[in-house]
């Protein structure tokens, strides 16, 4: 399956990142077994991002590889949601009954330190060939409760238009399908990938969502907001995915900040994902009540456009669920309920005459 041509300015090695001035030298030899176990990729628009002179910049920390990615903590896992469990056919993930994951490639555009996915993705890691494809294609034909498609990968949008447009085309012609959702972090990563003829591919008769995945406002750069700014324009209601990530975005201004640039870009906040325990990853995992008291933080400070579900996917293929915070307390009175105002003030809502 073809995919477009990456820039070769793309950092992908321990030696790239200190000759683009990203790492010391001397850290170079002890990164490249890290590389080895997990994919390196820079691309030079997040590159370019990364302040220099700051140890602790949130850019890097996302795709900077580090040695602590060698330590193992226990409970991470290779598969930490559970997919293989509910691969029923290569390339689909069917753990809902009313939607299914299709992973047509394992590339993106850059590679998170952080990824679920981590041993699952990279530019050595299959396609699905044209048979496996179609046997994809024929699962979801074939399942009629199937109401919405979740393009994922890897990156769906590292396709070429042409590959792209000929899957959108399949699964315009299924029925039962409604909606295809894609999942990507292109627009951000390497915004000149979305061309008019990308645009043009996502085009259906079938409800098209983008869902993209940004996790720092200083991301949504003038390219990136261009390239949103055209799957916008051509109709495509845009969401947004953010990890809660230690060190990145774990404080209430930066996550206020990062809500309010996707809501003025017409982006609409949709999941703020707790981490998941990929192996080599626990120095971004932060705890769930400090993701709660950030929640609780942004209720009523920030328009309700802005809020996104807290939510967590459970270790073993579980599904998501989402984590709160919980504004309703339990209460010994019948008919009342403890509920905590944005301000955290304790009121009483009796529900009189209800039943
Ligand atoms: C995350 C996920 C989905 C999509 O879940 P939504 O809550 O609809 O966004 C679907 N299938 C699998 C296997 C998933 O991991
Ligand atoms: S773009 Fe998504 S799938 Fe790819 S490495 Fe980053 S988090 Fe993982």
């Amino acid at each position: 399956m073809a995919i477009t041509k990456p820039s070769s300015r793309i950092l992908r090695t321990p030696d790239d990142l200190s000759s683009a001035g990203l790492i010391e030298k001397r850290r170079a030899g002890a990164l490249e077994d890290v590389a080895r176990r997990f994919a390196v990729a820079v691309t030079p628009d997040m590159a370019e991002l990364i302040d220099r002179t700051d140890r602790r910049d949130p850019i890097a920390r996302q795709f900077v590889p580090d040695v602590a990615e060698l330590t193992e903590m226990q409970g991470e896992l290779a598969d930490p949601i559970g997919d293989e469990a509910h691969s029923p056919v290569k390339g689909i993930v069917h753990r809902y009954p009313d939607r299914v994951l299709l992973k047509p490639l394992h590339a993106c555009p850059v590679y998170c330190r952080f990824c679920f996915r981590r041993e699952m993705v990279g530019p050595g890691k299959d396609l699905l060939s044209a048979a496996e494809l179609d046997a994809a294609l024929a699962y979801i034909r074939s399942h009629r409760e199937i109401w919405e498609v979740i393009l994922t990968g890897g990156d769906p949008l590292m396709l070429s238009a042409r590959r792209l447009g000929a899957i959108m085309a399949a699964l315009a012609r299924v029925d039962h399908v409604a909606v295809v959702r894609i999942h990507t972090r292109v627009p951000v990563a390497e915004p000149t990938r979305v061309t008019a003829a990308l645009v043009r591919a996502l085009k259906s008769d079938k409800a098209v969502y983008v869902a993209i995945h940004c996790n720092h406002a200083r991301e949504l750069t003038a390219a990136a907001r261009r390239a949103c700014r055209m799957l916008a324009d051509a109709g495509i209601p845009l969401l947004s995915q953010t990890v809660l990530l230690k060190g990145v975005n774990d404080d209430a201004e930066t996550l206020e900040t990062l809500l309010r640039t996707l809501v003025a870009n017409r982006i609409k906040p949709y999941y703020l994902h707790h981490p998941d325990k990929a192996r080599g990853t626990a120095r971004f995992r932060t705890t769930v009540a400090r993701g709660q008291a950030l929640m609780r933080r942004l209720r009523g400070r920030v328009s309700g456009l802005c809020q996104p579900s807290y939510v967590l996917d459970l270790p073993g293929g579980y599904g998501k669920v989402p984590i709160g915070p919980c504004h309703v307390a339990a209460s010994d009175a019948q008919d009342a309920l403890v509920i905590e105002d944005y301000k955290g003030r304790r009121r009483i809502y009796r529900e009189d005459g209800a039943s």
